[in-house]
């Protein structure tokens, strides 16, 4: 198989495959990592060009899909699902070469006279698990890094967002090798099959309580996992912002895919006068983004299913309501909603929202939203709207988050250069550009000597011990 050959050209038209179990899938992978399929550049290459094809060829059947599946706008698929993957696939593209290269690592005198390499090695068979919020890129991003460093690949697509998982199981064995790379679509129960298999690493996106799941039972074959979880993301807002940048960046980070983002702002901590002014303007920036009413925009999302709609509605206190607060389950739709006089104690506060509302909660001063924030679980990701200096270094040094973005939301996603990937509750491990690279492989040292026995500084270290060599060893290794 010739792989920079578009992928349609390469597979075999009739699929051989449905009717086989996941683990035998799994299996069936394993067998084209181990033959060396995987390995060859050309191949990565191939894949890789292989997806950003898929996609190319099949945006509208896939922007249909996720629409289906979460309402979500066309423009807004493109740019968040579609696109977001093609950049990591051009960047993996431009920048493999570099990747693969070995580096050099230096050798100390005992080591001296040789040669040292880190030389990055496929892990082998992985399996990806994604969820349903951003079901395409929550899919495909991983397996860009996982193709680049040369694995083989099992993919478990979310039941939960069932459009985009048949389509993505119809296109798959059409573009990628079917050799190395499959779907898996399934529930539960296949994943918990899939779960059992002796991966070589496996990627999770989605909650914390499934992401214990995967941990406890990968820890039984001692597979690594990375695990990219949620949490509550909290936003603090001091009075050097300018309120009406701060509220069209959270109108839009908050309530895109109808507030179900990984990344979304959860809550909002400001003083008292901050918050005052944040709440009108918040109401005219959502305005300008889905008109008087959102629920007749075409640009407005909906809740993935019955159970989040019931869920996202039961942490809306209609006596805080600021504006929103309304819920049409017929439709599955919650307006964008802001909640104010919110507490620390209330339902809101207690779980990560995922839908699209706000609480906006009063503090004293940064120190207290500092206390806040690292008295619970380290979030994914902290946003702070200030141009202080001293707050910004504040926020650096005293909190623990996956990232921390300055007068921005939602944009670190969008930077490859950056790793993304939460720490303590809210993940493990992470991705994009080369870190997808670096999770998917492991950096082998390599050492290599001439064919000479034990020469050079090394004989200072070996027996026999006599009055002088110890003498000089011990010089040496002081340095
Ligand atoms: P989900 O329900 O689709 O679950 C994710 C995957 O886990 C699915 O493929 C599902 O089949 C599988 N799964 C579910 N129950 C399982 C079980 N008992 N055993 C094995 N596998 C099981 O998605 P979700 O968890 O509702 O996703 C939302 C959560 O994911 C939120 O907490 C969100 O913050 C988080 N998230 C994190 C990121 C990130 O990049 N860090 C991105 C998106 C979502």
């Amino acid at each position: 198989m010739s792989n920079e050959q578009p992928a349609t050209e390469t597979v075999d038209p009739v699929d051989t495959t449905v009717d086989i179990t996941p683990l035998e899938h799994a299996a069936a992978v394993r067998e084209a990592f181990r033959a060396g399929v995987t390995r060859p550049v050309e191949w990565r290459r191939g894949q890789l060009k292989a997806i950003a094809a898929m996609l190319a060829e099949n945006s509208g059947e896939i922007e249909g899909a996720v629409r289906a599946d979460l309402g979500k706008p066309g423009a807004e698929a493109l740019v968040t699902e579609i696109s977001a993957v093609q950049m990591e696939i051009s960047d993996a593209l431009k920048r493999l070469d570099k990747w693969m290269k070995p580096r050099t690592a230096s050798l100390s005198a005992m080591t001296l006279p040789g040669k040292g390499q880190v030389v990055r090695d496929p892990l082998g068979t992985v399996l990806i698990i994604a969820p349903w919020n951003y079901p395409v890129n929550l899919l495909l991003a991983p397996l860009v890094g996982a193709l680049a460093a040369g694995n083989a690949v099992i993919l478990k697509p979310s039941e939960m967002a069932p459009h985009t998982s048949a389509v993505m199981a119809e296109l798959f064995p059409r573009y990628l090798d079917r050799r190395a790379v499959r779907l898996v679509e399934g529930a539960v129960e296949e994943t918990t099959q899939l779960l059992t298999y002796p991966w070589d690493h496996v990627f999770y996106t989605g909650n914390g309580a499934v992401g214990r799941i995967v941990m406890e039972t990968a820890a039984k074959h001692l597979t690594p996992v990375t695990l990219e979880l949620g949490g509550k993301s909290p936003v603090f807002i001091d009075g050097t912002a300018d309120i009406d940048a701060v509220a069209s960046w959270l109108a839009w980070g908050k309530f895109l895919n109808a507030g179900q983002t990984c990344v979304a702002p959860d809550y909002v901590l400001a003083p008292p006068e901050v918050a005052a002014a944040l709440v009108p303007a918040l109401k005219a920036a959502v305005e300008k983004l889905y008109g008087a009413d959102p629920q007749a925009s075409d640009d407005f999302g909906r809740i993935i299913n019955d159970r989040h709609l019931q869920r996202v509605t039961g942490l809306i206190d209609q006596r805080k309501v600021a504006f929103g607060g309304v819920s049409d389950a017929a439709d599955r739709y919650i307006s964008p909603t802001v909640l104010t006089g919110v507490t620390l104690d209330d339902p809101v506060m207690q779980e990560e929202i995922f839908g699209p509302v706000l609480p906006v909660i009063t503090v004293a001063d940064r120190d207290e939203a500092v206390e806040i924030i690292t008295g619970r679980d380290k979030p994914l990701a902290l946003y702070v709207f200030s141009t202080d200096e001293a707050t910004q270094e504040e926020f650096t040094t005293q909190t623990s988050s996956g990232g921390l973005v300055f007068n921005a939301v939602v944009l670190q996603l969008a930077v490859s250069t950056l790793p993304f990937g939460g720490v303590g509750a809210s993940g493990m491990g992470g991705y994009h550009g080369e870190y997808g690279m670096r999770t998917f492989s492991h950096e082998k040292a390599v050492l290599r000597k001439s064919g000479k026995g034990p020469g050079g500084a090394l004989k200072l270290a070996m027996p026999p011990f006599s009055p002088w060599k110890s003498r000089l060893l011990r010089r040496v290794l002081k340095g």
